[in-house]
C-alpha cells in the first residue's frame, strides 16, 4: 500500500484529534514521526511537525474530510466585532505582548503555550483570545 503525507501539524494534539476524525470516516490512516516531537518539540519544525499519513486512494476523500472540518470549526467562530466567520487561529510569536500573556506565562509556564494563539479577523483586522485558552 502507497501512502502519502496528507497534512503536517506541530502538535500532537491537533494530529491526534485529525486522525481520530478521519478513521471514524473509514479512512486508512496514521501519524509520522510522532515520537521525535513529542520527546523534543524543538525538532518539529526541523522535521516539518507530525504528518499524517493516508492511504493514496483515499487522500482525496480524507482531503475532504479536512475541509470540511475546517468550515465546520469556523461557523463555530464568530468575530466579536464584526460577526464575520473570516476568522482563522494563528500563531503570534512567544513573547510577553500584553500583561495577560506575561501572567500566565509566569503561573504556568509551558502549559501557557496556548496563549501564543489568537483569532484573527480577516475582515476589520480584530485579534481575540480562542475560547477554553484560558
Ligand atoms: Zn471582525
Amino acid at each position: 500500500m502507497e501512502f502519502v503525507v496528507l497534512n503536517s501539524y506541530s502538535n500532537y494534539i491537533d494530529a491526534h484529534i485529525i486522525r481520530g476524525v478521519l478513521e471514524e470516516e473509514g479512512i486508512n490512516c496514521w501519524l509520522k514521526d510522532e515520537h521525535t516531537v513529542t520527546i523534543d518539540p524543538i525538532l518539529t519544525n526541523a522535521v516539518g511537525g507530525i504528518k499524517i499519513m493516508v492511504y493514496k486512494g483515499q487522500a482525496e476523500r480524507a482531503l475532504d474530510i479536512i475541509t470540511n472540518l475546517k468550515k465546520e470549526q469556523k461557523l463555530l467562530i464568530s468575530c466579536p466585532n464584526c460577526n464575520s466567520h473570516n476568522v482563522e487561529l494563528v500563531s503570534t510569536p512567544r513573547k510577553a505582548s500584553n500583561w495577560i500573556s506575561a501572567i500566565a506565562t509566569f503561573f504556568l509556564g509551558d502549559f501557557a503555550i496556548a496563549v501564543d494563539k489568537v483569532n484573527h479577523c480577516f475582515d476589520c483586522k480584530h485579534e481575540f483570545a480562542p475560547k477554553g485558552s484560558d
